[in-house]
């Protein structure tokens, strides 16, 4: 019988995990099955039960409900720490997981980034910063966190200190700030489909040893990738970490190797189409 998969949150047509996750399967050859489901956040915990009670190998879990699901699963230091979760693991019991942050640094990892000792100024202050936040200052990075809601980044920056170095920020000094840092991370929603001429930091801000990553993945070139392409900065897209916390979640629920390749194929050509 397949085991069977999925992602749960509200909207969720659009999310890549069904094409990455059964792209995966399949080329393993294992008899698994990955769906989404548009589930609301009164129903969360009605579905995460039900699909621990159905047999269901593991779940992603995105917008609106990943706050949310923590408080009904039993949630792993990291995923803790964040305050939020993605993945679940229904193996031993409902374990919940944050990959976030694993993906951030292994997408980094791909081009050879390490931010051990790095200025990193990280925009934005949600869900994904949070997770990212705490992975860069577990890894040693100097953090300075920059939202267009001030308050959110410095209660990010005051939650992050306790593992690491980190100040918070609202916009106002961000030219400056942009030239004083190794590492630019966007992840705030800005320049995601269908507003793709937006970016809050622009070539003329930046310098040509930055290294600029942008965790907004459709469209894969960014605004602000476009600009760092054209002040000289190494860019990075968003698909290079949702492939791998998937890659991620995926050796969580089987215990295999992710094929990663496989998974970015899969992710790049859908996003082609
Ligand atoms: P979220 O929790 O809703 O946070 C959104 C962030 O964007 C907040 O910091 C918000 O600032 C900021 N923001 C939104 N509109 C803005 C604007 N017009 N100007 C300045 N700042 C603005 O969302 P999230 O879950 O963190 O996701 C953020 C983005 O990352 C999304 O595009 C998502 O698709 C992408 N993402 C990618 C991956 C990946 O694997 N590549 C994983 C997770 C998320 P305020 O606090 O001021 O509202």
């Amino acid at each position: 019988m397949k085991t069977v998969y999925g992602v749960i949150g509200d909207p969720i047509e659009h999310s890549l995990s069904p094409v990455m996750h059964n792209a995966a399967f399949r080329h393993l050859g294992m008899d698994c099955v990955y769906y989404a489901f548009r589930v609301t956040l009164e129903d969360v915990r009605d579905a995460i039960l039900g699909a621990k009670a159905l047999g269901f190998g593991g779940l992603n879990v995105t917008i609106p409900l990943k706050e949310r699901a923590l408080e009904i699963v039993n949630a792993d230091p990291i995923a803790e720490e964040i305050g939020a979760i993605n993945t679940i693991d229904f193996k031993d019991g409902i374990i919940g997981y944050n990959t976030d942050g694993i993906g951030a640094k292994r997408a980094l990892k791909k081009h050879n980034i390490s931010v051990k000792d790095k200025r990193v100024l990280l925009l934005g202050a949600g869900g994904a910063a949070r997770a990212i936040a705490f992975q860069l200052a577990h890894d040693g990075a100097g953090l300075i966190i920059v939202n267009r809601t001030a308050p959110r980044a410095v209660k990010l920056a005051q939650d992050v200190r306790g593992v690491g170095d980190a100040i918070g920020t609202d916009m106002g000094d961000l030219a400056t700030l942009v030239k004083k840092v190794d590492i630019l991370i966007n992840s705030t929603s800005v320049g995601m489909h269908p507003d793709v001429d937006k970016t809050l930091v622009t070539a003329d801000m930046m310098h040509p040893d930055l290294v600029v990553f942008d965790i907004v993945y459709n469209p894969i070139e960014t605004c602000l990738l476009k600009e760092a392409r054209k002040a000289g900065a190494l860019t990075i897209d968003g698909v290079n970490m949702l492939v791998h916390q998937g890659a991620e979640s995926f050796r969580i629920w089987t215990g295999r190797e992710a094929p990663v390749k496989v998974m970015e194929d899969a992710v790049r050509c859908a996003l082609k189409r």
